[in-house]
Protein backbone atom coordinates (compact mmCIF):
# COMPACT_ATOMS: atom_id res chain seq x y z
CA UNK A 1 0.00 0.00 0.00
CA UNK A 2 1.50 3.39 -1.06
CA UNK A 3 0.10 6.47 0.84
CA UNK A 4 0.78 10.18 -1.29
CA UNK A 5 1.33 13.10 0.91
CA UNK A 6 1.49 16.25 -0.05
CA UNK A 7 4.05 17.75 1.68
CA UNK A 8 7.04 16.22 3.06
CA UNK A 9 7.79 18.08 6.47
CA UNK A 10 8.11 16.45 9.77
CA UNK A 11 4.47 15.44 9.81
CA UNK A 12 5.00 13.50 6.65
CA UNK A 13 7.53 12.22 7.97
CA UNK A 14 6.34 10.54 11.16
CA UNK A 15 3.40 9.07 9.05
CA UNK A 16 5.78 7.14 6.75
CA UNK A 17 7.29 6.18 10.43
CA UNK A 18 4.29 5.27 11.48
CA UNK A 19 3.18 3.46 8.53
CA UNK A 20 6.68 1.10 8.36
CA UNK A 21 5.52 -1.96 10.29
CA UNK A 22 2.35 -2.03 8.69
CA UNK A 23 3.55 -2.16 5.51
CA UNK A 24 2.69 1.18 4.38
CA UNK A 25 5.16 3.18 2.21
CA UNK A 26 4.79 7.00 1.59
CA UNK A 27 5.28 8.84 -1.32
CA UNK A 28 5.59 12.54 -1.09
CA UNK A 29 5.26 15.80 -3.03
CA UNK A 30 7.58 18.68 -2.11
CA UNK A 31 9.18 21.88 -3.85
CA UNK A 32 11.69 21.81 -1.47
CA UNK A 33 14.73 18.94 -2.40
CA UNK A 34 15.57 18.79 1.51
CA UNK A 35 12.02 18.02 2.73
CA UNK A 36 12.93 16.36 6.02
CA UNK A 37 10.42 13.64 5.15
CA UNK A 38 12.75 12.17 2.34
CA UNK A 39 14.96 9.99 5.07
CA UNK A 40 11.39 8.09 5.44
CA UNK A 41 10.32 7.28 1.70
CA UNK A 42 10.38 8.40 -1.79
CA UNK A 43 9.99 12.17 -2.48
CA UNK A 44 8.54 13.61 -5.99
CA UNK A 45 10.26 16.68 -5.51
CA UNK A 46 8.26 20.04 -7.69
CA UNK A 47 5.24 22.59 -7.18
CA UNK A 48 1.99 21.45 -5.63
CA UNK A 49 0.67 22.46 -8.88
CA UNK A 50 2.40 20.42 -10.77
CA UNK A 51 0.22 18.26 -13.27
CA UNK A 52 2.88 15.62 -14.20
CA UNK A 53 3.65 14.69 -10.60
CA UNK A 54 0.21 15.08 -9.42
CA UNK A 55 -0.57 12.74 -11.76
CA UNK A 56 2.17 10.49 -10.85
CA UNK A 57 1.19 10.83 -7.17
CA UNK A 58 -2.69 9.66 -7.93
CA UNK A 59 -1.21 6.74 -10.36
CA UNK A 60 1.13 5.60 -7.88
CA UNK A 61 -1.14 5.99 -4.56
CA UNK A 62 -3.77 4.02 -3.04
CA UNK A 63 -4.85 6.78 -1.62
CA UNK A 64 -3.82 10.79 -1.30
CA UNK A 65 -3.39 12.73 2.40
CA UNK A 66 -1.90 16.04 2.85
CA UNK A 67 -0.30 17.26 6.23
CA UNK A 68 -0.64 21.38 6.04
CA UNK A 69 -3.74 23.27 4.77
CA UNK A 70 -2.14 25.45 2.38
CA UNK A 71 -2.55 23.25 -0.62
CA UNK A 72 -3.58 24.64 -4.33
CA UNK A 73 -7.50 24.06 -4.54
CA UNK A 74 -6.38 23.69 -8.72
CA UNK A 75 -3.98 20.92 -7.76
CA UNK A 76 -6.26 19.08 -5.29
CA UNK A 77 -9.12 18.67 -7.52
CA UNK A 78 -7.00 17.52 -10.33
CA UNK A 79 -6.09 14.43 -7.78
CA UNK A 80 -8.98 14.14 -6.11
CA UNK A 81 -10.73 13.48 -9.93
CA UNK A 82 -8.12 10.42 -10.53
CA UNK A 83 -7.24 8.62 -6.38
CA UNK A 84 -9.16 8.77 -3.70
CA UNK A 85 -8.18 11.94 -1.47
CA UNK A 86 -9.04 12.01 2.38
CA UNK A 87 -9.74 14.35 4.33
CA UNK A 88 -12.20 15.45 1.68
CA UNK A 89 -11.18 18.63 -0.09
CA UNK A 90 -14.01 20.49 0.79
CA UNK A 91 -12.96 19.85 5.05
CA UNK A 92 -9.33 21.66 3.74
CA UNK A 93 -10.44 24.85 1.69
CA UNK A 94 -13.14 25.81 4.45
CA UNK A 95 -9.91 24.88 7.04
CA UNK A 96 -7.62 27.29 4.83
CA UNK A 97 -9.61 30.28 5.30
CA UNK A 98 -10.54 31.61 8.79
CA UNK A 99 -13.64 33.47 7.81
CA UNK A 100 -15.05 30.21 6.07
CA UNK A 101 -14.01 27.99 8.99
CA UNK A 102 -15.59 30.32 11.72
CA UNK A 103 -18.61 30.71 9.51
CA UNK A 104 -19.31 26.95 9.30
CA UNK A 105 -18.00 27.19 13.39
CA UNK A 106 -21.35 29.09 13.72
CA UNK A 107 -23.40 27.57 11.09
CA UNK A 108 -22.79 24.14 13.40
CA UNK A 109 -23.65 26.51 16.78
CA UNK A 110 -19.94 26.01 17.44
CA UNK A 111 -19.17 29.37 19.96
CA UNK A 112 -16.53 31.15 18.47
CA UNK A 113 -14.70 34.77 19.18
CA UNK A 114 -16.52 37.50 17.33
CA UNK A 115 -15.14 37.70 13.97
CA UNK A 116 -15.26 39.94 10.49
CA UNK A 117 -13.91 39.76 7.01
CA UNK A 118 -12.08 42.89 6.25
CA UNK A 119 -10.79 43.79 3.47
CA UNK A 120 -10.81 47.65 3.68
CA UNK A 121 -9.63 50.33 6.22
CA UNK A 122 -13.11 50.91 6.55
CA UNK A 123 -14.47 47.91 7.09
CA UNK A 124 -11.77 47.51 9.85
CA UNK A 125 -13.00 50.24 11.54
CA UNK A 126 -16.82 48.68 11.60
CA UNK A 127 -14.94 45.56 12.61
CA UNK A 128 -14.10 47.07 15.66
CA UNK A 129 -16.80 48.51 16.57
CA UNK A 130 -18.33 44.78 16.94
CA UNK A 131 -15.44 43.24 18.25
CA UNK A 132 -14.09 45.99 21.00
CA UNK A 133 -11.09 46.01 22.14
CA UNK A 134 -8.37 44.30 22.12
CA UNK A 135 -8.60 42.87 19.00
CA UNK A 136 -6.23 39.91 16.42
CA UNK A 137 -6.40 41.02 13.10
CA UNK A 138 -4.99 37.87 11.15
CA UNK A 139 -4.68 37.01 7.04
CA UNK A 140 -7.82 34.69 6.41
CA UNK A 141 -5.21 32.41 4.27
CA UNK A 142 -1.53 31.44 4.75
CA UNK A 143 -1.14 31.97 8.52
CA UNK A 144 0.17 29.74 10.46
CA UNK A 145 2.21 29.38 13.73
CA UNK A 146 1.28 33.01 14.68
CA UNK A 147 2.34 34.22 11.31
CA UNK A 148 0.10 36.77 9.06
CA UNK A 149 -1.55 38.24 12.77
CA UNK A 150 -1.31 41.46 14.34
CA UNK A 151 -3.17 42.38 18.33
CA UNK A 152 -4.84 45.41 18.46
CA UNK A 153 -4.90 46.66 22.04
CA UNK A 154 -5.76 50.44 21.03
CA UNK A 155 -6.02 52.82 18.22
CA UNK A 156 -2.17 53.45 17.86
CA UNK A 157 -1.91 49.89 16.83
CA UNK A 158 -4.63 49.98 14.00
CA UNK A 159 -2.95 52.07 11.05
CA UNK A 160 0.94 49.65 11.24
CA UNK A 161 -1.18 46.43 11.56
CA UNK A 162 -3.82 47.13 8.58
CA UNK A 163 -0.28 48.59 6.18
CA UNK A 164 1.63 44.78 7.61
CA UNK A 165 -1.29 43.00 6.25
CA UNK A 166 -3.42 44.85 3.71
CA UNK A 167 -3.27 43.38 0.42
CA UNK A 168 -4.37 40.03 1.43
CA UNK A 169 -8.14 38.84 2.81
CA UNK A 170 -8.07 39.51 6.24
CA UNK A 171 -10.18 38.61 9.55
CA UNK A 172 -10.24 40.42 12.15
CA UNK A 173 -11.47 38.71 15.80
CA UNK A 174 -11.73 39.52 19.48
CA UNK A 175 -9.14 39.06 21.79
CA UNK A 176 -9.84 36.55 23.92
CA UNK A 177 -8.67 36.47 27.65
CA UNK A 178 -8.86 32.77 27.87
CA UNK A 179 -7.98 30.82 30.53
CA UNK A 180 -6.19 28.33 29.06
CA UNK A 181 -6.22 26.40 25.36
CA UNK A 182 -7.29 23.18 24.36
CA UNK A 183 -7.43 21.36 21.42
CA UNK A 184 -9.19 18.19 20.55
CA UNK A 185 -7.52 15.69 18.02
CA UNK A 186 -10.56 12.84 16.90
CA UNK A 187 -10.37 10.24 13.89
CA UNK A 188 -12.95 9.36 11.91
CA UNK A 189 -13.17 6.18 9.35
CA UNK A 190 -14.68 5.88 6.43
CA UNK A 191 -17.62 3.63 8.33
CA UNK A 192 -17.95 6.21 10.35
CA UNK A 193 -16.11 5.25 13.33
CA UNK A 194 -15.38 8.12 15.57
CA UNK A 195 -12.28 8.06 18.04
CA UNK A 196 -11.23 11.12 20.73
CA UNK A 197 -8.00 11.18 22.01
CA UNK A 198 -7.70 12.46 25.04
CA UNK A 199 -8.00 16.14 25.65
CA UNK A 200 -5.14 18.42 25.39
CA UNK A 201 -3.59 21.03 27.43
CA UNK A 202 -1.64 23.48 25.32
CA UNK A 203 1.07 26.51 25.64
CA UNK A 204 1.58 28.87 22.59
CA UNK A 205 4.32 31.54 22.79
CA UNK A 206 4.15 34.19 19.91
CA UNK A 207 1.58 31.85 18.13
CA UNK A 208 4.21 28.81 18.38
CA UNK A 209 2.56 25.74 20.13
CA UNK A 210 5.63 25.70 23.04
CA UNK A 211 4.00 22.78 24.85
CA UNK A 212 0.96 19.88 25.24
CA UNK A 213 -0.28 18.21 28.00
CA UNK A 214 -3.02 14.79 27.77
CA UNK A 215 -6.36 16.04 30.38
CA UNK A 216 -7.38 12.65 30.35
CA UNK A 217 -10.90 12.66 32.28
CA UNK A 218 -11.18 16.67 31.99
CA UNK A 219 -14.20 18.43 32.87
CA UNK A 220 -14.50 20.00 29.36
CA UNK A 221 -14.48 16.58 27.52
CA UNK A 222 -18.30 15.99 26.79
CA UNK A 223 -18.71 19.70 25.41
CA UNK A 224 -15.14 19.58 23.30
CA UNK A 225 -16.62 16.29 21.81
CA UNK A 226 -20.02 17.62 21.25
CA UNK A 227 -18.45 20.01 19.24
CA UNK A 228 -15.76 18.30 16.74
CA UNK A 229 -18.23 15.55 16.71
CA UNK A 230 -20.35 17.92 14.82
CA UNK A 231 -17.68 18.46 12.43
CA UNK A 232 -16.51 15.46 11.63
CA UNK A 233 -20.26 14.36 10.81
CA UNK A 234 -20.87 17.48 8.56
CA UNK A 235 -17.53 16.09 6.58
CA UNK A 236 -18.54 12.57 6.54
CA UNK A 237 -14.81 13.19 7.23
CA UNK A 238 -12.46 10.61 6.89
CA UNK A 239 -8.93 10.89 9.01
CA UNK A 240 -7.36 12.77 12.02
CA UNK A 241 -8.97 16.23 12.18
CA UNK A 242 -8.01 18.38 15.27
CA UNK A 243 -9.95 21.25 16.54
CA UNK A 244 -7.96 24.27 19.21
CA UNK A 245 -10.50 26.01 21.67
CA UNK A 246 -9.67 29.19 24.15
CA UNK A 247 -11.32 28.13 27.36
CA UNK A 248 -13.02 31.52 29.32
CA UNK A 249 -14.85 30.01 32.70
CA UNK A 250 -16.33 26.95 31.22
CA UNK A 251 -17.31 28.33 27.81
CA UNK A 252 -15.08 26.71 24.79
CA UNK A 253 -14.70 29.31 21.63
CA UNK A 254 -13.50 27.47 18.56
CA UNK A 255 -10.44 29.05 16.89
CA UNK A 256 -9.44 26.78 14.22
CA UNK A 257 -9.14 23.07 12.86
CA UNK A 258 -6.61 21.30 11.22
CA UNK A 259 -7.59 18.53 8.91
CA UNK A 260 -4.72 16.34 9.23
CA UNK A 261 -2.34 15.40 11.89
CA UNK A 262 -1.73 17.85 14.22
CA UNK A 263 1.54 19.18 16.66
CA UNK A 264 -1.03 19.19 19.99
CA UNK A 265 -1.17 15.28 19.20
CA UNK A 266 2.77 14.31 19.10
CA UNK A 267 1.89 13.26 22.28
CA UNK A 268 0.23 10.68 21.29
CA UNK A 269 3.37 8.83 19.78
CA UNK A 270 4.18 7.47 23.30
CA UNK A 271 1.31 8.52 25.07
CA UNK A 272 -1.07 6.69 23.80
CA UNK A 273 -2.61 2.68 22.56
CA UNK A 274 -2.04 3.85 19.12
CA UNK A 275 -0.40 6.98 17.70
CA UNK A 276 -2.37 9.72 15.87
CA UNK A 277 0.16 9.06 13.11
CA UNK A 278 -1.16 5.33 12.47
CA UNK A 279 -4.35 6.51 12.95
CA UNK A 280 -4.46 8.33 10.42
CA UNK A 281 -3.11 6.30 7.72
CA UNK A 282 -5.59 3.65 8.92
CA UNK A 283 -8.48 5.46 8.79
CA UNK A 284 -7.43 7.16 5.08
CA UNK A 285 -6.87 3.57 4.23
CA UNK A 286 -9.80 1.79 5.73
CA UNK A 287 -8.46 0.03 8.16
CA UNK A 288 -9.81 -0.94 11.49
CA UNK A 289 -9.14 2.13 14.13
CA UNK A 290 -6.92 1.59 16.99
CA UNK A 291 -8.14 2.64 20.29
CA UNK A 292 -6.73 6.22 21.13
CA UNK A 293 -6.92 6.10 25.41
CA UNK A 294 -3.52 7.45 26.92
CA UNK A 295 -1.27 4.33 28.48
CA UNK A 296 -0.09 6.92 31.26
CA UNK A 297 -0.04 11.16 32.31
CA UNK A 298 2.08 12.19 29.02
CA UNK A 299 3.03 15.63 26.95
CA UNK A 300 5.30 17.18 24.87
CA UNK A 301 7.35 19.91 24.31
CA UNK A 302 8.44 21.46 21.19
CA UNK A 303 11.81 22.23 20.00
CA UNK A 304 11.61 25.29 18.15
CA UNK A 305 14.55 27.51 16.43
CA UNK A 306 17.14 25.56 18.10
CA UNK A 307 17.72 21.52 19.52
CA UNK A 308 19.23 20.89 22.53
CA UNK A 309 21.66 18.39 22.94
CA UNK A 310 20.34 15.27 22.88
CA UNK A 311 22.20 13.82 26.11
CA UNK A 312 20.13 16.28 27.99
CA UNK A 313 16.73 15.72 26.55
CA UNK A 314 17.63 12.08 26.98
CA UNK A 315 18.55 12.61 30.86
CA UNK A 316 15.14 13.44 31.42
CA UNK A 317 12.66 10.51 32.94
CA UNK A 318 10.18 9.24 30.51
CA UNK A 319 11.60 11.73 27.86
CA UNK A 320 11.26 10.64 24.18
CA UNK A 321 13.46 12.26 21.66
CA UNK A 322 11.81 13.23 17.75
CA UNK A 323 14.65 14.88 15.79
CA UNK A 324 13.11 15.92 12.29
CA UNK A 325 16.59 16.41 10.58
CA UNK A 326 15.45 20.08 9.62
CA UNK A 327 17.97 23.20 9.29
CA UNK A 328 17.75 25.13 12.22
CA UNK A 329 15.95 28.46 11.64
CA UNK A 330 14.61 30.57 14.10
CA UNK A 331 10.89 29.98 14.61
CA UNK A 332 11.41 26.68 13.16
CA UNK A 333 10.08 23.42 14.38
CA UNK A 334 13.38 21.71 14.61
CA UNK A 335 12.17 18.48 16.78
CA UNK A 336 10.09 17.64 20.06
CA UNK A 337 10.28 15.80 23.40
CA UNK A 338 7.52 13.60 24.36
CA UNK A 339 6.92 12.67 27.88
CA UNK A 340 5.95 9.47 29.78
CA UNK A 341 5.84 8.68 33.22
CA UNK A 342 3.83 7.20 35.89
CA UNK A 343 2.40 9.72 37.57
CA UNK A 344 1.18 13.35 36.68
CA UNK A 345 4.07 15.55 38.85
CA UNK A 346 6.41 13.24 37.23
CA UNK A 347 5.27 14.53 33.90
CA UNK A 348 4.88 17.95 34.96
CA UNK A 349 8.53 18.07 36.26
CA UNK A 350 9.60 16.57 33.24
CA UNK A 351 7.69 19.14 30.95
CA UNK A 352 9.19 21.66 33.11
CA UNK A 353 12.70 20.44 32.75
CA UNK A 354 12.18 20.00 29.34
CA UNK A 355 10.96 23.71 28.40
CA UNK A 356 14.11 24.68 30.16
CA UNK A 357 16.47 22.63 27.74
CA UNK A 358 14.01 24.24 24.76
CA UNK A 359 14.52 27.65 25.77
CA UNK A 360 18.40 28.05 26.59
CA UNK A 361 20.19 30.59 25.26
CA UNK A 362 17.71 29.66 22.36
CA UNK A 363 16.65 32.19 19.75
CA UNK A 364 12.86 31.42 18.87
P1 LIG B 1 -3.76 30.83 15.35
O1 LIG B 1 -2.77 30.97 14.23
O2 LIG B 1 -5.08 31.47 15.04
O3 LIG B 1 -3.89 29.44 15.87
O4 LIG B 1 -3.16 31.66 16.56
C1 LIG B 1 -1.98 31.25 17.22
C2 LIG B 1 -2.08 31.61 18.70
O5 LIG B 1 -2.27 33.03 18.85
C3 LIG B 1 -3.26 30.98 19.41
O6 LIG B 1 -2.99 29.66 19.80
C4 LIG B 1 -3.41 31.94 20.59
O7 LIG B 1 -2.42 31.69 21.56
C5 LIG B 1 -3.15 33.29 19.94
N1 LIG B 1 -4.44 33.84 19.44
C6 LIG B 1 -4.93 33.72 18.18
N2 LIG B 1 -6.14 34.29 18.07
C7 LIG B 1 -6.45 34.79 19.29
C8 LIG B 1 -7.58 35.49 19.82
N3 LIG B 1 -8.64 35.80 19.06
N4 LIG B 1 -7.52 35.84 21.15
C9 LIG B 1 -6.45 35.53 21.91
N5 LIG B 1 -5.37 34.88 21.46
C10 LIG B 1 -5.34 34.51 20.17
Amino acid sequence: MIVGIIGGGQLAQMLAMAGQPLGIRCLFLDPAPDACARTTGELLCGDYGDDRLLDELARRATVVTYEFENVPEAGLRRLASRVSVHPHPQALALARDRWHEKRLFADLHIPTPPFVAVDTRADLERALAITGWPAVLKTRTMGYDGKGQRVLRGPADVDGAFAALFGAPLILEGFVAFDREISVVAVRSATGDVRFYPLTENVHRNGVLVQSQARPGDPMTARAEDYVGRLLAHFAYVGVLAVEFFQKGDTLLANEMAPRVHNSGHWTMEGAETSQFENHLRAVLGLPLGATHALAPSGMVNFVGRLPEASAVLAVPGAHLHVYGKVARPGRKLGHATVRAPREPDVQDALARLRVLAEAGGTI
